[in-house]
């Protein structure tokens, strides 16, 4: 039996929203992840059972990886399909935010989103979820949006409405979000969803291979060039760094997604408890940073104070607006301002 996490009262509001929309948008964070997807997808199956009329609006491009969760290939960019997804937008009757807690996680959806005068409803797993919504369905000790999207169905009562489209969705996304269950996932009730998910009759062997074994010849060459030219190691500070310049991803023909989980690749080694990756992105003038970390040394508050960032325990990101050089520079003046917690971690 999964236990209640979600409020009853905000279920009932949950539902009350759902029965008074027709059209129904589906929003998640820029550069979406697994979660995003899964969470979105897992939403607009169950929501389209209903009747209703669904679409998923993410803000950019979302990895190859992904391409294959059913549901996908109808998702709209908003960079691509701008005025289409504005039309949308100001048409909802109800608006889902999934997976991101600020408006600001949406980048330029954020507009069309504020100004929209629908309801709307958060469902996420973000500390400090803001205050842009009508529900605000946030619980930051679950490990992923997708598993509150589960719970949300449940608790509705319409589990027999999950179909095997929507388990398959709502199943990658608490992958993901865990590295494939090797962190954040000690909870037992994730097993006995996952025990639900199969009742639906999905692939979870399928589904790892899909999204973790379809690397591109030109991923694998990257990782081993990161892993043996580029990583640096302060074994002094039990950390690691990677960072990855535009040149070098236009040697190895990157294309988004290539780099994903690179951050999480230095914490294999013993001793290791706190890992960086900066990135020059490609599209806007900074360095994008993902952080990671092992036990209860807090990358979040590393990226809040010096990458204008966020995110979980373990797992965060941010944005720094300046040169690689100078990025290296913070991140190393952000291992002596937090020397003694990687010490005692
Ligand atoms: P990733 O390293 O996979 O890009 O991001 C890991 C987590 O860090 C995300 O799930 C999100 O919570 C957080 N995160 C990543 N980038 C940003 C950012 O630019 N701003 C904030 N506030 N959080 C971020
Ligand atoms: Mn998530």
């Amino acid at each position: 039996m999964l236990e209640k996490v979600i409020l009853p009262s905000n279920v009932e509001k949950a539902g009350k929203l759902f029965d008074n929309a027709e059209k129904i948008v589906i929003v998640t964070h820029v550069s979406p992840d697994g979660d995003a997807i899964g969470s979105s997808l897992g939403l607009l199956h169950f929501l389209e059972t209903q009747g209703k009329n669904v679409h998923v609006v993410v803000p950019n491009a979302f990895p190859d990886f992904l391409r294959w969760m059913p549901g996908a290939k109808d998702i709209v960019r908003y960079d691509r399909y701008t005025d289409f997804a504005n039309q949308l937008i100001a048409e909802a009757d109800l608006i889902c935010c999934l997976d991101f807690n600020v408006l600001s996680r949406i980048d330029a959806v954020a507009r069309p989103v504020e100004a929209a005068g629908c309801k709307k409803l958060m469902v996420d797993h973000h500390l400090y979820p803001g205050d842009f919504c009508d529900v605000i369905i946030s619980h930051p000790q679950i490990s992923s949006t997708s598993e509150l999207v589960f719970r949300l169905i449940c608790r509705l009562g319409y589990f027999e409405d999950i179909t095997l489209e929507g388990a398959q969705c709502i199943y990658t996304g608490m992958m993901t979000d865990t590295g494939g269950f090797t962190y954040n996932s000690n909870d037992r009730q994730i097993y006995f969803i996952i025990s639900e998910l199969i009742s639906k009759g999905i692939d979870k062997d399928e589904i790892y291979r899909k999204v973790f074994n379809t690397y591109s010849e030109g991923r694998l060459r990257l990782m081993g060039y990161v892993l043996y030219e580029k990583m640096q190691v302060y074994p002094q500070f039990r950390s690691a760094l990677i960072c990855l310049t535009k040149a070098e991803q236009s040697k190895f023909h990157y294309v988004k997604g290539d780099t994903e989980g690179f951050v999480n690749i230095p914490l294999q080694m013993k001793g290791v408890c706190f890992s960086a990756f900066l990135r020059e992105d490609t599209e806007k003038p900074m360095v994008k940073v993902s952080l990671r970390s092992v036990g209860a040394f807090p990358c979040n508050q590393v990226a809040a104070e010096f990458f204008n960032g966020g995110g979980h325990l373990n797992a965060s990101g941010g944005e720094f607006y300046g040169t690689m050089d100078e990025a290296i520079e913070v991140f190393k003046r952000a291992l002596i301002h937090y020397e003694e917690k990687l010490l005692k971690n």
